[in-house]
C-alpha cells in the first residue's frame, strides 16, 4: 500500500505537485525518480526481501507517481492504474452480487459502458439519477445501497453536483461516495476535504497532460478501503508500466501552472462562445447564466478549460470541426493541445441514442478541450469556424 510522505502536506499545491512523492534516488543522487523497469526484485532469502516483490503489487516509480497524485488530493493512499476504466475496474470490484449503487445519468460514456454491460451482469444493481437535484439522490438509496459515484462537472454536459450533500447522503446510508474528479483535477476541485471516500482520475486527462499516454489515479485516506483498492488492483492486474508511471509524474510537475491557464483560456472561450451564440448554448460553469454557477463558485477554486457548445445540428457541427484549423478533432481532454469532439457520435457513441437523447447530448453538441496556447489564437481560429453559422 503506498502511503504518502507525510512532511509533503506542510507544502501548497503547486510545490507539492513538483515535489511530493519524490526524493533524490539515495544510490547515485539522481534528482528524478528512475524508471524502474523491471518485473521482479531479487530476495536475500526465503522471506527476506526489501520489500519488494514481484512488480504487478509495486514498483518504486509507480509509488512515487501515487504518493504524489495523493500529496494533490490530501490523501493518505494513492493507486495508480493502466487507464482510468483499469482503475474504475478495481473499485467496481469491491462490490458484491446484490450490492446497489447511484450513479450519476450523465457519467463518461466508458464509464456507463463498464457499470451497465459488465458489472449488472454480475448482479450489482445501478441507478442512474440526476444528481443536480440532491434529492432524487436520497429518494434513490435503497437497504443495499453500498456506494454513490460522482461526476462533477459532467462529460459533456457541464452539470454540477454537490459533492458534500450526496457524500452526506452515501454517509448516513452506510454507504461511500466515490468522486471521478478527472475534469476538474485536484487544482481546482478537492472531494475529500467535502467528504468524498476515494477520488479517482483518468490521468490520461488533466494530470498527465500531453496527450501521450493512458493511466489511471484512485486515492483515499481510508486505511480498510486502501487494503481493498491495493488486493483489487494487484488481483486484477491493471497496473501501469513505470515509463507511463514516470512520464505522469513528469506530467504532474506542471499540473498547477497548466491547470491555471486552461483555466484563464477556458474562461476567455466561454465568454467569446456566449457572447456568439447566446449564453443559453453554453455550457461551462464558470458562466453566470450557468444554473449551478453558485454551487461551482462553492465548491471548485477555478472553472477549468472544458467548454460544450450547442451549434444547433449535425451539419453544424461537423462545418466547425473541419473548419477549424488550431482545435484538432479527436476524442480526450486536458492535454495542453486544444481539442473538439462530437459527444454523440465519438466519447458517447456507446451510450443509446434514447439515452443521449434524455439526457440531452444532441447530434449538434460540441465539447472543446481548451488547451494552453495563446488565446487570441484559439479565438480568431473560433471565429473562422463559426462564421455564417
Ligand atoms: C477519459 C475519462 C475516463 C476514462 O479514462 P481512460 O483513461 O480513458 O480509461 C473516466 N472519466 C472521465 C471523466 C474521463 O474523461
Amino acid at each position: 500500500m503506498t502511503k504518502i510522505f507525510a512532511e509533503d502536506l506542510a507544502q501548497r499545491v503547486g510545490t507539492r505537485a513538483i515535489h511530493a512523492g519524490q526524493r533524490p534516488d539515495p544510490t547515485s543522487g539522481a534528482i528524478m525518480p528512475p524508471i524502474y523497469q523491471t518485473s521482479t526484485y531479487a530476495q536475500e532469502a526465503l522471506g527476506v526481501n526489501k520489500g519488494y516483490e514481484y512488480a504487478r503489487g509495486k514498483n518504486p516509480t509507480r509509488e512515487a507517481l501515487e504518493r504524489n497524485v495523493a500529496a494533490l488530493e490530501n490523501a493518505q493512499h494513492g493507486f495508480a492504474f493502466s487507464s482510468g476504466m483499469g482503475c474504475l475496474t478495481s473499485i467496481m470490484l469491491m462490490l458484491r452480487a446484490g450490492d446497489h449503487i447511484i450513479v450519476g445519468s450523465n457519467v463518461y460514456g466508458g464509464t456507463y459502458r463498464q457499470m451497465d454491460k459488465l458489472f449488472t451482469n454480475f448482479g450489482v444493481e445501478i441507478s442512474w439519477i440526476d444528481m443536480r437535484d440532491v434529492q432524487k439522490v436520497q429518494d434513490a438509496v435503497k437497504k443495499n445501497t453500498r456506494a454513490i459515484f460522482i461526476e462533477t462537472p459532467t462529460n459533456p454536459l457541464m452539470q454540477l453536483a454537490d459533492i458534500k450533500a450526496i457524500s452526506d447522503i452515501a454517509h448516513k446510508a452506510g454507504a461511500i461516495s466515490i468522486v471521478d474528479n478527472t475534469f476538474a483535477s485536484p487544482i481546482l476541485q478537492a472531494p475529500l476535504a467535502l467528504g468524498a471516500d476515494i477520488v479517482w482520475h483518468s490521468s490520461t486527462k488533466y494530470l498527465n497532460g500531453h496527450s501521450d499516454l493512458l493511466g489511471g489515479v484512485a486515492v483515499t485516506n481510508s486505511d480498510e478501503l486502501a487494503a481493498k483498492l491495493q488486493f483489487n488492483a494487484n488481483s486484477a492486474g491493471a497496473v501501469p508500466g513505470p515509463m507511463d508511471a514516470w512520464l505522469t509524474l513528469r506530467g504532474t510537475k506542471t499540473l498547477a501552472l497548466r491547470v491555471k491557464a486552461h483555466d484563464a483560456n477556458g474562461r476567455a472561450v466561454a465568454a467569446w462562445f456566449a457572447k456568439r451564440l447566446g449564453a443559453e448554448r453554453v455550457f461551462y460553469p464558470g458562466l453566470e447564466s450557468h444554473p449551478q454557477h453558485e454551487l461551482a463558485k462553492r465548491q471548485m477554486s477555478g472553472f477549468g478549460g472544458m467548454v460544450s457548445v450547442e451549434t444547433g445540428s449535425k451539419a453544424n457541427a461537423n462545418t466547425v470541426v473541419t473548419r477549424l484549423k488550431l482545435f484538432t478533432l479527436a476524442e480526450s481532454l486536458g492535454g495542453v493541445e486544444s481539442l473538439v469532439c462530437q459527444p454523440a457520435g465519438m466519447t458517447h457513441a456507446s451510450v443509446e441514442p434514447a439515452r443521449r437523447a434524455e439526457i440531452g447530448i444532441t447530434d449538434g453538441l460540441l465539447r472543446f478541450s481548451v488547451g494552453v496556447e495563446d488565446v487570441e489564437d484559439l479565438l480568431e481560429d473560433l471565429d473562422q469556424a463559426f462564421k455564417g453559422l
